[in-house]
Parts: structure tokens; sequence; C-alpha cells
């Protein structure tokens, strides 16, 4: 599509949506039409009178507008007729709303501005183009006020004025075809019951965590408001709670004109499992009325896990809507505060989990294609992508586990899909990270310095500190060290060289080994030679490196020689034991955490956290009625109080990416080569969880994973798709390479 017919309100229209509109005529018989269309902001749109969306919402969806917008493009020759009359509504949207947890609107642009080109083809072979100009006119729209997160207020008694002929808007995104998979709307819940807390308030509950928004089909009197909030859980005494959500208000109101609607938001959406009836025509509610409905991207479920231990299911169903929850279009923190970002760091911490849950390739080749534009010059990878944070006023931190997204996702959907150009795309971002690592700071060969979110969330340093007691600089040295491993990887598959990286590699490791270990284990204390506490971050600076997340770091990333293993795994039990058999990890160590334990030898104490019920644990927050994955180990404590108002979403997924480790070792399936083309059937099992099955639709075909106890032996079934081959290892040793079909092993136990 031709960038230069970008149009926008002749006058600022605030918060409100509004209607581009254009009527025109056709005097031949038409044989087919498309219309391709953008937004700075979110549009929807309409040939007489019809929604043409192709199932989409949200569109053009959330990229670096600063870069790059999407366009969709719709078939609607059908649509046409004689006399049309077509309608862009639109919206602030990601794009010019608030965005950014600081109040901050306008991020990417001034003003809401679309762009369109209809191209009619007549049965006579001629053609007729109408493109987005000054004809446009711009109208008011019912949708009084929409944002991202403060709702939506659409008016259905507002009578629709003319604004003015549409004016040219300058927007210098480039525009892109659709790159993503469409946002569109999903799973359909109805409203399971109407509370009425001690407070008075009515309050629905929809039983299950979510994002989307809340349908209603409703007549009203004419004037009538329904207006909501929304709320992930109640408190300890039966109240709604949001205080959580921060400054996002989620304030969704209509006013109805007395004839019967379908009510819904049309360009903002909502994470809730409740919500409270604040204003709601008089009478009774009528819950087969309201229903809520799941938006998220378009993405194909792909993996399925069940085992004998249902709270362990649950986890991982919660897992599951964390997902869905958290993949609208860009792969989000939370969807219900202040944030709604992509954080970065999240985001690679449960990408292989992602991968085998749902076919995430194209969703994530759109948000790598943000990442790599919005690396900077030195190689540096923010916090935050898409990032709003545009003006350089205020910014995320390049900080060590966030910033090597760059590194890890490409190379886990490498993994999990087996294309190169997936490396090839990456590979300069990746190397360029690497870059940035290299350089920061006193030491080449270590990551010293710098601002860092650390361990996030571990509760090591005081349950109420944010960023755990593991050192920052350990933190970044280790993942500089993977990320050079991963550069290593990468360019041998695409027949580089890496000899350099091969010898940073081990530069980086010999680093972090004289200056972190004594003998491979991480020391008590590390000197503070480059760094002071105080003078960073306040009075606290994580410098432990002997904490859980150190060993595990160590483990995981192959920082040790292979005899230093038994010690480091046996640090790590010790401070598990110590810590009351339950983890002391954050974002950073716990999606590691149980690989490193059943990589050596350590499966039992892996089983044993999997099943641990106290906090910190996984199964603690499903113990308490968790739907989702909640963003800390204590936001609801045991008493029932909430550890804080500020970081305390009830739907993070990144604590979910235990998943991978479900389906990798509980059932043993992974990757021997990159795509599945040979697989690994290696399952760990335990009587303790007493069965467990798993498939996966990968791009190899489906592979079926089972164990169960029967009659003193363990049964095994495992399905190999036609054209590959699986290596198969038993816990009792036994190994055999299989070609495609399906199999059955007993052991005797
Ligand atoms: C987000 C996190 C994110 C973090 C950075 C938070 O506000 O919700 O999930 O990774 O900031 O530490």
């Amino acid at each position: 599509m031709n960038a230069k017919h970008w149009i926008k309100s002749p006058v600022d229209m605030g918060g409100s949506a509004m209607e581009f509109r254009r009527a025109f005529t056709l005097d031949k018989k038409v044989k087919s039409a498309t219309i391709s269309v953008s937004a700075m902001g979110v549009y929807a749109l309409y040939l007489n009178g019809k929604r043409l969306m192709d199932n989409g919402v949200l569109t053009p969806g959330f990229t670096g507008y600063l870069n790059h917008v999407q366009y969709q493009t719709y078939d609607v020759g059908a649509a046409l007729r004689a006399s049309n009359k077509l309608t862009i509504a639109a919206a602030p949207g990601w794009a010019v709303g608030n965005m950014g947890y600081q109040h901050k609107q306008k991020n990417f642009a001034d003003a809401v501005s679309v762009i369109a080109e209809l191209v009619i083809t007549f049965a006579d072979g001629s053609k007729k183009r109408i493109v987005t100009d000054r004809s446009f006119e711009v109208w008011s729209s019912p949708v009084e006020y929409s944002d991202i997160y403060m709702g939506e207020t659409t008016n259905l008694c507002h009578r629709a004025r003319l604004i003015g002929k549409a004016v040219g808007a300058e927007v210098k995104a480039k525009l892109v075809p659709q790159v993503g998979e469409l946002i569109v709307e999903q799973d359909r819940i109805a409203a399971g019951k109407l509370i009425v807390t001690p407070k008075g308030e009515r309050v629905i509950d929809f039983g299950q965590n979510m994002t989307g928004y809340v349908e209603f089909k409703v007549t009203g009197k004419r004037g009538e408001r329904i207006r909501l909030s929304y709320a992930e859980v109640l408190d300890k005494d039966g109240n709604f709670y949001n205080a959580n959500y921060r400054s996002s208000k989620n304030d969704v109101v209509y006013i109805l004109n007395g004839k019967p609607a379908v009510l819904k938001p049309t360009f903002s959406f909502q994470g809730f499992r409740y919500i409270r009836l604040d204003e709601f025509p008089e009478g009774e509610v009528d819950l087969s009325a309201i229903t809520a409905i799941a938006v998220y991207s378009d993405i194909k479920r792909t993996g399925y896990f069940r085992c004998g231990n249902e709270k362990v299911n649950q986890l991982y169903q919660n897992t599951i809507w964390g997902q869905k929850s958290n993949y609208l279009d860009i792969p989000t923190d939370c969807p219900q505060r202040d944030e709604r970002l992509g954080w970065t760091g999240d985001t690679q911490v449960f990408c292989r989990t992602a991968a085998l849950n749902y076919n995430v390739r194209r969703f994530f080749d759109k948000w790598l294609m943000d990442l790599r534009a919005e690396q900077e010059a030195d190689g540096a990878v923010r916090g935050v992508c898409p990032s709003p944070f545009v003006d350089g006023t205020y910014n995320t931190r390049v900080s060590a586990a966030w910033g090597d997204s760059a590194c890890v996702v490409p190379w886990e959907l490498y993994m999990a899909y087996g294309d190169k150009k997936i490396l090839a795309d990456n590979f300069e971002m990746m190397k360029k990270w690497v870059g940035y690592q290299r350089t920061f700071g006193p030491e080449e060969f270590l990551w010293i310095g710098g601002n860092h979110y650390g361990d996030w969330l571990a509760m090591d340093a005081g349950g109420d500190y944010y960023h755990g007691a593991t050192s920052y600089d350990l933190i970044a040295s280790a993942y500089f060290a993977y990320s050079t491993s991963l550069v290593i990887k990468a360019g041998e598959v695409l027949g580089e060289d890496v000899s350099e990286y091969r010898t940073l590699h081990d530069n980086v490791v010999a680093a972090i080994r004289r200056y972190f270990t004594d003998n491979g284990v991480p020391k008590s204390e590390v000197e503070m030679t480059f760094r002071k506490p105080g003078t960073d971050y306040g009075d606290i600076l994580p410098n432990h490196p002997n904490t859980q997340t150190s060993m595990v770091l160590m483990l995981a990333f192959g920082l040790c020689r292979d005899d230093e293993r038994p010690a480091l795994v046996e640090r790590l039990c010790q401070l598990i034991k110590e810590n009351g058999g339950c983890m002391a990890t954050g974002f950073v160590g716990t999606p590691l955490l149980l690989h490193a334990l059943s990589e050596n030898g350590r499966t039992d104490v892996a089983y044993q956290l999997l099943l641990q019920e106290k906090a910190p644990s996984w199964l603690y927050s499903v113990n308490h009625g968790a739907t989702t994955i909640w963003e800390h180990w204590n936001s609801i404590k045991e008493d029932g109080s909430f550890w804080s108002t500020d970081m305390n979403s009830f739907n993070h997924y990144s604590y979910g990416a235990v998943c991978d480790w479900l389906y990798g070792v509980v059932c043993g399936v992974k990757p021997a080569e990159p795509g599945y083309k040979k697989i690994r059937i290696a399952p760990q099992p335990s009587p303790v969880l007493g069965n467990a099955e798993c498939s996966i639709d990968t791009v190899a075909g489906r592979i079926e994973s089972r164990w169960f106890y029967r009659d003193g032996a363990l049964r095994f079934e495992f399905t190999v798709p036609e054209g590959a081959t699986a290596e198969i290892v038993l816990p009792n040793g036994f190994e055999t390479t299989v070609a495609g079909g399906r199999y059955v092993f007993t052991m005797d136990v």
C-alpha cells in the first residue's frame, strides 16, 4: 500500500473515537475488490454498515509504530453495491492513547490517523482505486472515549455530527502487510455466578482469569447506564479488589437507548475474572445475557499435558490461560494493569513453553521484527519491546536476562520450528547484543555494572524486595556466556565463521570462574571491585553469588567443568533444604531450576519442588484458587492479605515456564535436532505423579508420550511421527532408536 495517504481529523479528538466516511457509487459490474487498511490507533472497518474484518479485532495491532505499522487486506467484492458507504472507525489505542505506566499519551503519534486503499476490478477488466484523502469526512463516533488502559464509553444515544473534512497526516512508519497472527475473539465464557459482596456490591464471577471483554445483550431504557469495574481476585473478606491495576482504570460505560443491543468494547480490552456492576439497568440481572470473550492472537494450540496430580494439571491449565491472556499480538507481562507491555525478560523465559503449547512462529516473527528495529546502535536491547518510551524521557533498563531475549528467542524458535531463516533474520541482532555485553563496563569478559532487574521478584533478599539476592554481576556475566554460546550455535547452523565467539566464550567462562567461584562453586561473597553498594540502587545491591539462582546459572549455562557439577548440585540442594524445601528463585532462576536439578541427577528434588505447596512454590497459588499464573510467589499471603498493590498481577506467565519441564522431562520429549525430525524421548517418571502424558503437534508431526504404573511395572507408550526418528531412553538405561510409529515399552519397578 502506498504510504502517502494518511489522514486525520481536522481537530484534536482527545480520547474519543471518530469515523472516517466516504460515500461512492459504482456503475459497472464488480468482479473483485480488496481494501487494505491501517491506522495509527486502532481501527474497525465497515462497508454499508457491515463490519468487514475477517474476525480480526484491535487492528492493526501493536507494533513499534515509529518503525513500522501493519496493514490488513480484506476481500470486499461481495459487499459492494451500486451506492456504497465506507467507514473506518478509529480510536487512540496503543499508538496514541495511554501506554507505559506513566500516564503518558501520544507516545507514537500526536493524533489518530488512518490509511486505506480500495481497489475494485470490474467485470470489463477496468479498475477503480479509492484512497484515503481529503474527500473523506470525519464524523463523531458513539464511542465517546476509548483507551487501552482507561476503558471505553459507548453512547448509544449519540447523534453523529460532522467534524469536518479529513486532513493529511504525516506518518513515518513503514507500512507492512500483516506479519503476525490476527487478534481474534476466542473462548466464550458464560457468567458463572452473581455475588453480592459483604460491602453490598454486585459482582459477577466468570470463574477464569482472562483477557478480553464482556458482552451484554441488553435493552434498558433510554439513558440508562451500564458501568463496570474489573478485578482478578476478591480480597480476604470476599470484597471486590483491584488496587493492583494501579493507574489503569478500565472504566467501561454504556449509555443505552431503549433498543435491544449487543454491547462490548470496540477498541479496548481488559484483564479480569470478576466484574462489578457499578451501574446497571433496574431489575434482575440476567446472567444468560452476559458472556466474557477471551481475546488473543490467532495462534493454534499444539501441546497438551496431563498427569495423575490434579494440582499440577491446574498449574498447567493456569499456564495455558496465562499464554492466552498475554499473547495478544505481543508477548506481554500482564494484561490488566498500566503495563501490558512486551517485557523482554518475561518473553525469553517463557518462549520455549509457549512454542510447545501453541504454534507461535508467526507471532514471534512479528515481535522479532520489532526487537530488531528497536535494538540500539551499540547493540543495547531494552526491557520492553515494542517500546512506548520513544521520546527518551523515560526508558526501560538494558538488563541482563531481558536484553538476552535477542539471542534466546530466535534460538528457541529455531529449535521448535527448525527453520534456518529464523536464525538468518536475527543473527546480526544476536551478534550485536553480545557485542554490547562485551564492551560494557571495565571488563571485556565479564558484564560488571549496569542497571539490571536482577533475579526479579525472588524472595531471597527479603520478601518485599523486588530484585532478589543474586549478584547482578553474576547474572549478567552468566547470560553473557549463554548468549555468546547461542551466537556460536546459530553461526554454525548458518555456516558463519564463529571462531572469534568461541574464543570469547572460553574467556567469559574462565573469567566467571575466576571472579565468582572457588573451583567452580560460587563464593559466598564477591569483593565489590567495580561497584559499591548504595551507589547505583539505593542501599541494597544484590551481591550474593551464593544463591540458588547462582548455582542454577552455573549448571544450566555450563559455566562449570563436568567434575564440578556434583558439588554445585549438592550446594543447590543444600540451599533448597535450608529454605524449608522451597525454591528461592525469581524470574531468572526459576525457569532453569528444575532442569538444572534433573540434568544433574536430582530429578527427585525437582519433583519435590514441583509438588511443594508452601510459598514460594507453584502449587501455593493453585491452592489459593489461582486460574492463571501469579506474578509474585506471595501475591496472596497465608493470612489472605496481598503482598503489595504495586507488582501484584495475577496473570503474569513467567513462572509458567515450568511447563517446558513437564513436556521435556516428565514426559521426556525434546527436539534432538531443531524441528523435531530427530526426537529424544526420555521420560523421568515419578510414582508421586502416578502417570503423565503429552502430545505435541510439531512441524514434523504429532509426538505423543505417555507413562503409567500398573502391576509393579511402568508402561510407556510413544508415538513418533512418520518421517522422524526418535532416540528412546528409559529410566533403567534401556536405549533404542526408532522410526515413525507407535511403541510400547514396559519396565519393572
Ligand atoms: C513487569 C515485569 C518485568 C519487570 C522488569 C515489571 O513491571 O511487570 O514482568 O519484567 O517490570 O523487571
